[in-house]
């Protein structure tokens, strides 16, 4: 049986205030903590914040992670310094930072190598553009994001590696992709790591991204590879992201 998680993702957004305002909100709400794994990706400056206030049960994210150990990379934030704040989790290869940062399928692939080598949890975001889906290369560009990192996914850490179907045409759009396009894809991502390893496919969790929201998480999560969601505009406030959990 697989946990579900709903991770939100602040992006560029968040302040100190914010921050301790949405925790003591989120201490406050009523929610079954043992149905979801709850997850918060802040900017790097925010991390140090989140583990000091956070509830045991939140699980202390960031939103990127240099491809490097250390040395002579200016800006650069590696593994090491992340584990050191007390991060858990680290997002890979969002597609703002494939799109604003050119982030290759080779890049990601190293910073997950980095993430694993602090025993971060890792959630790798995957998903094609309107022009792609539109031109029918959805599962190629897919399979080709995939192909790049799923060797990396082990029987031993599967439970802390997780992929997420972000389409980008439904990312901050309103344009959620239907609960049936989004098990589609995720049955197809499913489908590609089982013919790797089986077990390990059974075991992995694949989260949607995308314009999710307290009226459509329901629907989304029912579906039977949909194992949560990974959330942007609706995380900025406990009250929506708490609506979204509820769901699960
Ligand atoms: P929205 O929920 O704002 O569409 O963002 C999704 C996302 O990119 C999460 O990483």
């Amino acid at each position: 049986m697989r946990k579900l998680m709903v991770a939100g993702n602040w992006k560029l957004n968040g302040s100190q205030v914010m921050l301790r305002q949405w925790l003591a909100d989120y201490a406050e709400s009523a929610a079954d903590r043992e149905a979801v794994e709850v997850a918060l990706c802040v900017p790097y400056v925010y991390v140090p914040v989140l583990k000091e206030l956070a509830a045991a049960d939140v699980t202390v994210g960031a939103q990127d992670l240099s491809a490097h150990e250390k040395g002579a990379h200016t800006g650069e934030v590696s593994a090491a310094m992340l584990k050191d704040v007390g991060a858990e989790l680290v997002l890979v290869g969002h597609s703002e930072r494939r799109q604003d940062h050119f982030e290759s399928d080779a890049l990601v692939r190293e910073k997950c190598q980095q993430a694993l080598s602090q025993n971060l949890t890792v959630v790798v975001c995957v998903g094609e553009s309107r022009q792609q889906r539109e031109t029918d290369k959805t599962f190629v560009v897919i399979k080709q994001q995939l192909d790049a990192f799923s060797d990396l996914i082990t029987a031993d850490n599967v439970g802390r590696f997780l992929v997420a179907y972000e389409p980008i045409w439904a990312i901050g759009t309103g344009l959620t992709a239907s609960a049936e396009q989004a098990q589609e894809v995720h049955q197809f991502i499913r489908s590609q790591l089982a013919a790797k390893d089986v077990t390990m496919a059974r075991q992995i969790r694949l989260l949607y991204g995308g314009s999710c929201k307290g009226s459509n998480a329901f629907e989304l999560f029912s579906m039977p590879d949909v194992d949560g969601g990974l959330i942007g505009g609706a995380s900025l406030t406990a009250e929506d992201f708490m609506a979204i959990c509820r769901e699960a």
